[in-house]
Order: C-alpha cells, then structure tokens, then sequence
C-alpha cells in the first residue's frame, strides 16, 4: 500500500489508447512466466476488481484481457484461489455470449460483426504494466512462484485435453472447432458459414454456464465437455498457441 508506485492506473481509469493490442501480443507468446508486476494487477482482479461494472465495461470493449494476461488471470486464480476457473467461466460466459450474438446477428453484415469483434482498447493489465515502476515488495511472492509453476492449471488441461484438443481452431491446430477469433479478424472464412460459427459458440456459452453453475452450492455436475470449456473460451479468443505455453505440452500432435 502506497509504496511510492507512479499513477499506475487502477482499474477502471477513464484513459484507454484507441490501438489495438491484438499486434502487440505476438512477441510475449514465447514465455508464459508472469512478473511481480503483473502478478499484483492479476491479484487486484482476483480481489473482486474484475466484477466492477465499470471495468466489465472496459472488459467488454477489450474482449477481455490480452491472451497472455487471459491465461495469467485464469492461472492466478487455479493456483491459488481453489484449484478451480470460477470467476474466469464467469466473465467468459459473458464474452462469449456477446460473440455468439454478434457471429449470428441477422441484422449485421459480416463486416460490420468482423470490425465489433476487434480490441478496441487496450488490456487492463498490459496498461498497469507499462506504467508501473519495477516492483516494490508486494508479499506476493508466493502467489507469483505458484503462478509461475502452474502446477494445478497443468493438471486440469490435461484432464480436458480430449475435450478441448478436439474442438481446436482448424487453422491453429487443425481441429473441428470454430475459427478463432484471431484467425477470423485475419480473414478466415468459416467453414459451414456465421450460423454455424455462432452454434458452436452458442455451445460454448452453455457449458461455460453449466461450469459456472457447477462451481456453486448445489450446483449440477460438470462433465467432461464442461470442464473443458474454459479453455476453448480463452483460446478462441486469443489463439490456440498460448494453450500450449499454459499447457506445457505439444498440443499439435
Ligand atoms: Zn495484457
Ligand atoms: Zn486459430
């Protein structure tokens, strides 16, 4: 608490850069280990920030967080909020219900729906990041190191793999999945048309909901294709290649 940190934007801070940080993702996909400064903006989310209403705004605009920092949120949470994606299948089933409307809306052109689909903004923690001095001593080290070794979230990938590997972006891993979202702001078509893209992400949403619902007091039981749901979310949305970071595992075989 006010250890001399700059004005490094708290959630929710009302300036946001019109550029996209689509581009600017590609150069961190060679290493998912995560720095205390990142590590202390993913634990304020976990804290409760990423309920606010003002910052779901935000999440809404950006999609969610980046890939990278998508992946470093859910792994936060695995290993050290119980072992399970709670808020993650949260905020995911939102997304994607967002993008299933836009895929299957009658009244949006596939350019118009394309362009919506963007990042119109910049990702909440790569913006705390590029402005925070390096780290004081937050007495996050422990939930870092636990980030960093990603013991549980690797466990819960593999125990999905079936599931998740075979719903894969055909362009990333040569799956039966939908396009990811990537591929598609890239100009991929996809297969069997926007009905179809938008019955497999109308899919997705449910399970997400079945997960979400799962995880709560006397909730139904989630099968395989619900435990798995988590991570298509956060691959369609960023690519398939970061799973792979996160899983530690040659997803391509
Ligand atoms: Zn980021
Ligand atoms: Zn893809």
């Amino acid at each position: 608490m006010g250890e001399g940190r700059p004005a490094a934007p708290r959630p929710g801070a009302p300036a946001w850069p019109s550029h996209s940080t689509e581009a600017g993702t590609a150069a961190l996909a060679g290493d998912l280990s995560f720095s205390m400064v990142e590590a202390r903006q993913l634990w304020s989310f976990l804290d409760g920030a990423i309920m606010d209403v003002h910052v779901r705004h935000q999440l809404w605009r950006t999609w969610g967080l980046c890939p990278r920092h998508a992946w470093g949120y859910a792994i936060a949470e695995i290993e050290v909020r119980g072992g399970r994606p709670f808020s993650t299948a949260i905020l995911y089933e939102d997304l994607v219900g967002r993008a299933a409307g836009l895929a299957g809306s009658r009244a949006l052109p596939w350019r118009l729906a394309l362009a919506r689909l963007r990042t119109r903004g910049v990702c909440f923690t790569c913006d705390y990041v590029a402005l925070a001095r390096s780290h004081t001593d937050t007495g996050l080290g422990d939930v870092l190191a636990r980030m960093n070794d990603r013991r549980r979230t690797t466990v819960l990938l593999a125990a999905s793999r079936r599931e998740w590997r075979a719903r894969a972006c055909p362009e990333c891993l040569a799956g039966e999945g939908p396009v990811c979202r990537p591929h598609l702001l890239a100009g991929v078509r996809p297969p069997g048309g926007r009905r179809r893209l938008a019955g497999a992400l109308w899919d997705l949403r449910r399970r997400l909901h079945v997960l979400v619902r799962s995880m709560t007091w006397r909730g139904p039981v989630a099968g395989a294709a619900e435990e798995a749901s988590w991570v298509e979310a956060l691959a369609w949305f960023g690519g398939w290649r970061f799973l792979r970071l996160a899983a530690r595992a040659d997803v391509e075989t």
